[in-house]
């Protein structure tokens, strides 16, 4: 080949894939890396331990396919979510970005549409044009809010087959309201997809999307064991929905798409939910204190059901980014002017970052 490669206009490409552009959050080794919600905890050494051992025993199989269904799997995560769900109302994946790929691939694709309320998950429009559907984009009201009646008509307005509503949502950290669901399921005739992925850091009374899932065959809540289970490397997600949604998924799927050692290692680290989980009270003191902190600083921060908190009032984010990045702290500008955002880390972690944030000294 002469060492000389090709670029990318050079190529026979998708014409609808020319000029976009990769997920690309900076992969940087930089001593505190709070820039992509990961835990920060490690997972306890008991756990690891017995996760080894799974993996071991998977490993003397590993001549033969997986278990296609991930029966095990299904049934731990039914176990863990509760509220009646069975293991056939529970698809899995490598990360709920998989599972969101295989619904889009399902009920999106060439000349459907999918739809989420701005600003919101950076994955979901890149993942619907991978399918070859369009993404279009909704507003919110004051402070990142969806109101039910607004929501409604949005949807009804835009009739997508796929609605993404990310409960409480990534980048701003807002919670949404189970009337909001309710009424935009009633608005559209589409997939309702509500992602849950920062559940387990809401407050402990609230109800998740799962409890509306009787009676409403089009609606599904996706989970992931990436920040509360700390095993965002495992690459696991999941979804529950009508046991009709899933069959749709098993026509999309790559045949054993979870390896046998993903199956082992997701399925005992689900054995000790309550220690995968015991650091989620922990982050969310080190998410209140980054809260208070930041507004003591001059900044203001949005109310957050997350493991991360979005602040304002950045005079120049970009140059604040890089001072921070400079002062071995990584954090993320999700491109809303004058804002940045910062994933709660450990107690040490924290403090630098609150440290080197004081240090700067930007706020507008
Ligand atoms: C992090 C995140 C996910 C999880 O992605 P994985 O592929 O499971 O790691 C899903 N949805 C949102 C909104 C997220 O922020």
């Amino acid at each position: 080949m002469g060492g000389v490669s090709a670029r990318l206009d050079d190529l026979p490409l998708r014409a609808d894939l020319r000029g976009q552009q990769p997920y690309g959050a900076p992969q940087a080794p930089l001593p505190v890396a709070l820039n992509v919600n990961e835990n920060t905890h490690p997972v306890p050494q008991e756990v690891a331990d017995d996760i080894l051992d799974s993996i071991a025993l998977a490993l003397r199989d590993v001549n033969r396919y997986p278990d296609r269904e991930f029966t095990a799997l299904r049934e731990g995560f039914a176990t863990y979510l509760g509220h009646g769900l069975t293991r056939d109302q529970i698809w899995a994946a490598n990360g709920s970005n998989e599972v969101l790929q295989h619904l889009l691939q399902a009920f999106a694709g060439p000349g459907r549409t999918a739809f989420g309320f701005g600003p919101t998950y950076s994955m979901y429009p890149l993942l619907t044009r991978g399918t070859g559907a369009e993404w279009v984009v909704g507003t919110r009201g004051a402070d990142y809010a969806i109101d039910a009646e607004d929501a409604a008509s949005q949807v009804a307005d835009a009739a997508p087959d796929v609605v993404f509503l990310c409960s409480p949502n990534n980048p701003t950290g807002t919670p949404v309201g189970l009337d909001v669901i309710e009424a935009v399921y009633e608005a559209s005739r589409g997939i309702v997809i509500v992602d849950e992925a920062y559940f387990e850091f809401a407050p402990r009374e609230e109800r998740s999307a799962l409890t509306l899932l009787p009676g409403r065959e089009r609606l599904v809540v996706s989970r992931t064991m990436s920040k509360a289970f700390a095993f965002a490397g495992a690459r696991v997600g999941y979804l529950a929905a009508d046991p009709a949604v899933i069959d749709a998924l098993r026509l999309v799927r790559l045949p054993y798409h979870l390896s046998a050692l993903t199956q082992a290692a997701a399925s005992a680290a689900l054995r000790h939910a309550p220690v995968m989980l015991r650091m989620v009270e922990e982050i969310v003191a080190q998410r209140d204190r980054i809260s208070a902190t930041v507004e003591a600083l001059g900044y203001t921060a949005h109310e957050s059901w997350t493991n991360f908190v979005l602040f304002g009032g950045v005079d120049q984010p970009a140059a604040t980014w890089r001072a921070l990045y400079d002062r071995g702290v990584l954090i993320r500008d999700v491109g809303i002017p004058h804002h940045l955002r910062v994933t709660a880390g450990t107690e040490e972690e924290t403090t630098a970052f609150l440290d080197a944030l004081a240090s700067v000294g930007s706020a507008a």
